[in-house]
């Protein structure tokens, strides 16, 4: 059984060995989507298609800046209407001699890739192009057998057309709820940025995703994180219970506070997130003793166990 206290999310990836704790789910930064298919070619908004060699640059929408965040979320599902798939598979099969699989993705960056192996040509294509005219059915048939520039822009056009249909970025568009149902983040954040940090800290702070109804057995929680690129503290739900103690939220608010104020230096190419200076700063807190007793002795309990 282990309490994760205070992950950090780095804005910087690979410099950290990633903590998934129940519930969250950390998507390693760069490419994410699509498993298992190599894919030589891709295609997405704001393309540049047609330059580079074989293993063409991935072209990603919102772009590769975007890439360096670990987001916690769950894919949702996408509900393909398979009568549609098996349309627009067929319109590609006329295209080629070899067999075409088609599988229609939600990604949010990759809108084509392909990829050929055993006289198998696999396409993975955004469902935005599941009612696409024949015009630009044709050109996604061009680029992916021809590598044809003129195609190419003709199918960039498209996505960009159709970028409303990309799912939006979660980071971005994430509504911050700090008012829970016992215990109130942002009061809480204010009390301690006055009292510990002269009002200096400047990150946002939410809740986490609401509990589940049906809630797993967990071994371990992480109780709080926080993401330097995106200045935001989340706080595990679990911690919104009557049970919990105000001390034993700021307490985990605290720590995340810190790791917003410290610096996280390198040493040996490894991330510090709790330095020294972070130990001693941690031991100032009001409540340290208490909330540390409390957490051993209630730890099965927001385990829900
Ligand atoms: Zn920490």
């Amino acid at each position: 059984m282990a309490v994760g206290l205070g992950g950090v999310r780095p804005a910087v990836p690979g410099t950290e060995a990633k903590t998934v704790g129940p519930g969250q789910i950390v998507i390693p930064a760069g490419d994410t989507e699509a498993p298992g298919i190599p894919r030589p070619r891709t295609l997405g908004p704001g393309s540049r298609a047609g330059f580079g060699g074989p293993a063409r640059a991935a072209i990603r929408f919102p772009g590769p800046a975007a890439e360096h965040t670990h987001e916690p979320t769950v894919r949702p599902l996408l509900f393909v209407d398979e009568g549609a798939r098996q349309r627009l598979e067929k319109r590609l099969q006329a295209n080629f001699s070899e067999h075409v699989v088609l599988h229609v993705t939600d990604n949010k960056r990759t809108m084509i890739s392909s990829a050929r192996r055993g006289g198998i040509l696999r396409v993975r294509l955004h469902h935005m192009f599941l009612d696409a005219d024949a015009f630009t059915i044709g050109a996604v048939a061009k680029y992916l057998g021809h590598d044809d520039p003129h195609a190419s822009r003709v199918v960039n056009r498209y996505i960009e057309a159709h970028a409303g249909r990309i799912r939006p970025n979660l980071r971005r568009t994430m509504r911050l709820v700090a008012s829970g149902h016992v215990h109130d983040l942002e009061a809480i954040f204010r009390d301690l940025n006055r009292h510990y940090f002269g009002g200096a800290v400047d990150a946002a702070i939410t809740w986490g995703r609401a509990l589940g109804a049906e809630r797993p057995r967990r071994s371990s929680i992480k109780l709080g994180s926080y993401s330097q690129a995106e200045k935001l503290i989340r706080v595990h739900r679990a911690l919104d219970q009557a049970f919990v103690p105000r001390f034993m939220v700021e307490w985990i608010v605290y720590h995340e506070m810190l790791h917003h104020v410290l610096p996280m230096p390198l040493v040996n190419g490894r991330r510090v997130h709790h330095t020294a200076e972070f130990r001693a700063r941690e031991l100032s807190f009001r409540s340290h003793h208490r909330a540390m007793r409390w957490q051993a002795e209630n730890l099965h309990r927001l385990l829900g166990r």
